[in-house]
This record gives C-alpha cells, structure tokens and sequence, in this order.
C-alpha cells in the first residue's frame, strides 16, 4: 500500500490570491505568464450556476484558445482523468486552469503531469513518480478542506476495489492558487461542515505528528484556531465573506502543513469508510477524529495541551491532561454546532476486521503518527 501518511516533502507553496474576483485574476496571471491554450477542468456547479461564464468571457476577450472539461465526479475515478487527458492532448494544452473542490483539482493534477511525463495516468500512481515538470497548474478550490490546491497529493478511486489511489509528489503542488470568496458563498451548508472538518483533521494530524517542521507546525496552529473560530460562522451564514475566507485560509495552511508532516489514523480510517460505504470524507474524519485522539492523548499530550493553550490565547496553569481533554471537548462541541450525524449507521460489523487491516497497511510504519495501533485498537475506535 501507498503512505498516504509519509509526509516530510520538501512542499513549496504556490502563488496565493485571495478574496472576491481571486479567480479573475489567477487567470490574468496564468496569461501573463505565457499559457496560451489552456484546459480549463470545471466542477458542473460552476456550469449549472453560470459561475464559469466571468472566467470564459475574460479569456475570449483575451483571445486565448481555451476548452472546457466540466465531466468532474466527487471521488473522481480513471476514468475522468483519462478523459481529460484525452482532451487535453488534443487541444495541446499548454496549461491547465482548474476551479471546484478537492475533486476536480485532483483530476488537473494528475492531468498535467500525464501530459509531460509521456505516460498513462495510472503509471503515476505512487510516490515521487513525476520525472518532468507537469504543465502549469492553477487552482482555484471551491470547497475549503481538502488543500489539494497547496498539497503534494492527488487522490482517485478505485470504484470495483474499493480502494483510493494515491499520487504524492511535490512536483504536483500547483503553481498558483485562488481563494475566491464570490465562489464559496454558494457551497452548501452541510458540505461546509464535512469539508471543514477534513481541514481540522489535516491541521491536527499534522500538529501531533513525530515529525516537525516549524513552518508547518505555526500553519497548522493556526489553521486550527481559524477554523475553530470562523466555521460555525460559514456554516450558519454562507454569505458571511469574511467567514469563508478565513476557513479557506485554514484550509490552505493546513494543506501545507500536513504535506510537510504527514497524517494519522484518523485519515488512514475514514479513507476506508468512504471507500466501502461512500461516506463523505470529511463526515468520516469528524466521526473518527475524537476517537482517534482520545486513543493517542497519551503520546501526544504536550502538542493537544500547546492547541488548547494557543486557543485560550494565554498560558493556563491547568495540568496539561486538563487541557488536552478540554481542546478534545472542543472538538466534540463543533461537530455538535455543524449539526454533524455521528452515527455512521452505514457502518456494519462484518466489514470491521477488513477496515481495520486496510487502514493499518494505510497508516504503520508511517514516522507521522504519534503511536501505533495494533489491529484490536483500530476496531474498537
Ligand atoms: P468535492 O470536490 O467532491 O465536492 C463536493 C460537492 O460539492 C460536489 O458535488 C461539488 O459539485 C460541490 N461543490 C463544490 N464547490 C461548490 C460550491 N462552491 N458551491 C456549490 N457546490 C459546490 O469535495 P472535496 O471535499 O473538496 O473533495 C473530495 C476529494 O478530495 C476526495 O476524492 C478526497 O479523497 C480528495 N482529497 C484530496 C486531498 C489532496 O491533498 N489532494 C486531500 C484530501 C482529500
């Protein structure tokens, strides 16, 4: 299996625009810096809204030769990326500009490299795959979780195999990002909650990992206390612009963060559960995130004790075992205010021991997470 979980990249962070018109101008820029025939890979809200038609009319007026690949799937499989592929190749696309969520920006990863590494897509799947430089990317997320729009990963499915496969490799870091409030105020109110939640999983894997870089380390902090401040905001009131770009902020940081340190079990487990009941994958980490962190408090007491300190914003004279249980309180309290279902009914007990293998071949041996757990502790989280 893939480690998902190694982590430890040498991660760069892409060009970052943020704020209303933040797609506009990334596509000025994606002009300015010579790409001439891009695809342009499009999540179907941005069609069906008539988001799209501000970003086309610019490059028609612009007179740059774009097409458009708007065929994008949550959980994309091969065979969307084969089809952009296609498609791209026949336009010879010297560019790629993407705009959606963590889906449609994993398609245009593993797009632009396909188009320079002569291959199929399939062959990329792995780490440190990528020989040549993929075709400039530029990424435009719709959703505020999955970082893919600052990560070194790129994740499709495997429908008949229930399995994700994963492409790590930090040439697929895009070169420049946008976070556009104008495109986020739309984002549903339950999919906020999910996705907001795959940011606080990101940004505390990240923070409890073995390894530690400081960059990442401060994103990471940081992120965690934006989202524990501005999502309930987002989730209440989507048109709340300030709270959108705070969370998209976090979400970014947190994407950097976790390239750099790696993730947990949380992830090695919630991957499982989307692949065998099709559960969202932030719903999945929110679920198992608590559980996961009660089981790993004792190895990771200090880093739970320095979140909760940051987020009090002063040094408490609490004993650090107070104030590790208190920011997993925190967290038990978001989920409540998201109005998160934590009941996974799908969850069935015969597919117990097989998730649990799946998510230790996901996640041991990975130098990310604070402890191993055997197989007996996975089932029972
Ligand atoms: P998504 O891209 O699948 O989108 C979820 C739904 O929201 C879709 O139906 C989409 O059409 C809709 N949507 C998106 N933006 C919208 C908006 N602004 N307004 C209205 N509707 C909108 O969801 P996601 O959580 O961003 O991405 C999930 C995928 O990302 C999974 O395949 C997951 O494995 C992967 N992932 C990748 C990384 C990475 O580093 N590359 C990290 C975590 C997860």
């Amino acid at each position: 299996g893939i480690k998902f979980l190694a982590g430890a990249f040498p991660a760069n962070k892409p060009t970052l625009i943020t704020g209303s018109g933040a797609m506009l101008k990334l596509a000025k820029l994606m002009m300015n810096s010579g790409v001439q025939r891009p695809l342009i890979i499009a999540d179907g809200f941005m069609t069906q809204s008539g988001k799209l038609s501000a970003l086309t009319q610019l490059l028609k007026d612009a007179n740059c030769q774009f097409t458009v690949f708007d065929e994008v799937v949550p959980n994309p499989t091969m065979l969307e990326v084969e089809n952009s592929v296609i498609l791209a190749q026949s336009i010879q696309a010297d560019g790629i500009f993407v705009v959606g969520g963590g889906s449609a920006i994993d398609i245009a990863k593993v797009v632009a490299a396909t188009l320079t590494n002569g291959s199929k897509p399939k062959k990329l799947i792995g780490m440190m795959r990528v020989r040549n430089k993929p075709l400039p990317l530029f990424a435009v997320p719709t959703t505020s979780g999955t970082g893919s729009e600052v990560t070194v990963a790129a994740v499709i499915s495997d429908p008949e195999s229930h399995q994700k496969a994963f492409f790590l490799d930090p040439d697929f870091v895009p070169l420049a990002a946008g976070l556009d409030t104008d495109l986020l105020a739309s984002l549903p109110p339950a999919i906020t909650a999910y996705t907001g939640m795959d940011a606080l999983t990101h940004a505390i894997e990240a923070y409890i990992a073995r390894v530690h870089f400081n960059d990442a380390q401060s994103d990471a902090l940081t992120a965690i206390r934006l989202l524990l401040e501005y999502l309930p905001r987002a989730f209440k009131n989507g048109t709340d612009l300030e709270a959108r770009e705070m969370v998209a902020l976090a979400s970014f940081m947190a994407g950097y963060a976790f390239s750099k340190q790696g993730l947990g079990y949380v992830h090695a487990i919630s991957h499982q559960l989307s692949a065998h009941y099709n559960t969202p994958h932030g719903l999945a980490n929110a679920v198992v995130l608590p559980r996961v962190l009660r089981f790993n408090k004792p190895h990771c007491l200090k880093q739970l004790a320095e979140i909760e300190s940051a987020i009090l914003g002063k040094d408490s004279v609490l004993p650090e075992q107070q104030l590790a249980n208190n920011f997993i309180k925190r967290i038990d309290q978001l989920s409540d205010e998201l109005q998160i279902d934590k009941s996974l009914d799908s969850l069935l007990e015969k597919d117990f021991f097989k998730i649990a293998k799946q998510a230790l071949r996901e996640a041991n041996d990975s130098y990310s997470v604070p402890k191993a757990m055997k197989l007996k502790q996975v089932i029972r989280i």
